[in-house]
């Protein structure tokens, strides 16, 4: 029998995340999420998507990810689809932080898990997580191969004149101070399918793609490759997001704690946690601040000007990076479904040959979908993720034999 499956691991600090995928047909087979590891009400919420598959939920105690990942397989099991089926080809594994040293997705040993521990200092919230989701499913089946799929890895094709900061090169190096860039798996996959719907070749086209999520990043792609990305050091940097500041003078921070007798925690929770759309209205969920828009709330509509402004800075930013623009896509929670952000992102944009169709901008779909108006001399284009899928596929490519 041929092994054509591949389980997805996206294990944060208190949650697992995974989608179990048939690369046959990339038919998704059961998707799930345990959150609150941990803690006393720990749940498991398991979506069987095969034929007779009913939805589960388990609540009480999961005391670690490795009793997440055995209650995991145990329900996977139950729909007859365990880990230890020999259909299983492969475990795809998230991992946020892969630094300079992974361009490409890798097989787990020794050597890969040693290295991503290497890199803890810079993704210090993320790669231990990552970590031990590795850990916890090579110790379930340690005759499977697990492939780590980085985040940044996308990034790295970035020249140096974009991936550094200007500051003192020594001490950058010593601290492994650059632009790494974050959402790469979804800028890659994106990027494609974007060149795939305006039928050409990735190789010959130039994309800006704006992942707009909860934590949201653009990224100027030219013919396949990054060239620059917002997100940088870490996900901190770039776009108003849904909880953080994105780009703001260093200085802020250096007056924080002199003239706000702030710690370095409060002021990393402080731009990490309550800045963003939330420090700026209370809200980080686009469609209440669309509602509260609509119902004439100042604070609302100024979190909304604010988070368009900036998007509109790197639209324009990366015309410039990019030179020739073929398509400007939007993507993620927020690209996919708020029309209103498209159109004043884009407002105003015809001089760089950016605008969007009101009727096509306003039409809900799953699908890839122009909304550019015939003709436009640059596309606009809604291309909703898929990170999952992309990881699957870069792990059964490096697998399948
Ligand atoms: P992440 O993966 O970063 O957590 P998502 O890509 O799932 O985030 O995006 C989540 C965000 O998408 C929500 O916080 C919300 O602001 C936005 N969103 C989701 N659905 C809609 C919608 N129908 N209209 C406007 N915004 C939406």
């Amino acid at each position: 029998m041929t092994a054509t499956r591949v389980l997805v691991l996206n294990s944060g600090s208190s949650s697992v995340k995974y989608q179990l995928l048939d690369m046959r047909d990339r038919a998704r087979l059961a998707v799930g999420l345990v959150e609150r590891i941990g803690e006393e009400n720990s749940r498991l919420k398991h979506t069987p998507l095969i034929e007779g598959g009913d939805p589960r939920e388990r609540t009480g105690p999961i005391a670690d990810h490795d009793e997440a990942l055995k209650a995991v397989a145990e329900e996977l099991a139950a729909d007859g689809l365990g880990l230890d089926s020999p259909e299983l080809a492969a475990i795809g594994h998230r991992v946020v932080h892969g630094g300079q040293s992974f361009t490409q997705p890798t097989v787990v040993d020794d050597t890969v898990l040693a290295e991503i521990e290497r890199l803890i200092p810079v993704a210090p919230l993320h790669n231990p997580a990552n970590l031990t989701g590795i850990r916890t499913a090579r110790a379930l089946r340690p005759d499977l191969p697990q492939v780590a799929v980085f985040d940044t890895a996308f990034h790295t094709t970035m020249p140096e004149s974009a991936a550094r900061y200007a500051i003192d090169v020594e001490t950058a190096d010593a601290h492994r101070i650059r632009r790494y860039g974050f959402h790469g798996t979804s800028h890659a996959y994106v990027s494609r399918a974007t060149a795939e719907l305006l039928g050409r070749a990735p190789e010959d086209v130039n994309v800006i793609v704006l992942h707009l999520g909860n934590g949201a990043s653009a990224s100027a792609v030219r013919g396949g490759r990054c060239v620059d990305t917002s997100m940088g050091l870490t996900p901190l940097e770039g776009l108003v997001m849904g909880t953080r500041s994105g780009d703001l003078d260093p200085a802020v921070i250096f007056h924080l704690m002199r003239v706000g007798e702030m710690s370095t925690d409060e002021i990393d929770t402080l731009l990490n946690k309550r800045s963003g759309l939330i420090g700026l209205c209370g809200d980080n969920d686009m469609r209440e601040i669309r509602r509260r828009v609509d119902e004439g709330d100042e604070r609302a509509k100024l979190a909304f000007d604010i988070y368009i402004h900036r998007l509109k800075k790197y639209i324009g930013a990366y015309c410039a990076v990019l030179g020739r623009v073929d398509a400007v896509v939007f993507t993620a929670g927020v690209g996919e479904n708020a029309a209103p952000v498209r159109e004043a992102a884009v407002g105003g944009l015809e001089g760089l040959g950016l605008a969007v169709d009101g009727e096509l901008n306003a039409v809900r779909s799953g699908e890839p979908r122009l909304i550019s108006p015939a003709g436009a001399r640059v596309a606009v284009a809604v291309v909703p993720t898929d990170e999952e899928l992309e990881i699957a596929a870069q792990t059964y490519a490096l697998v399948a034999i």
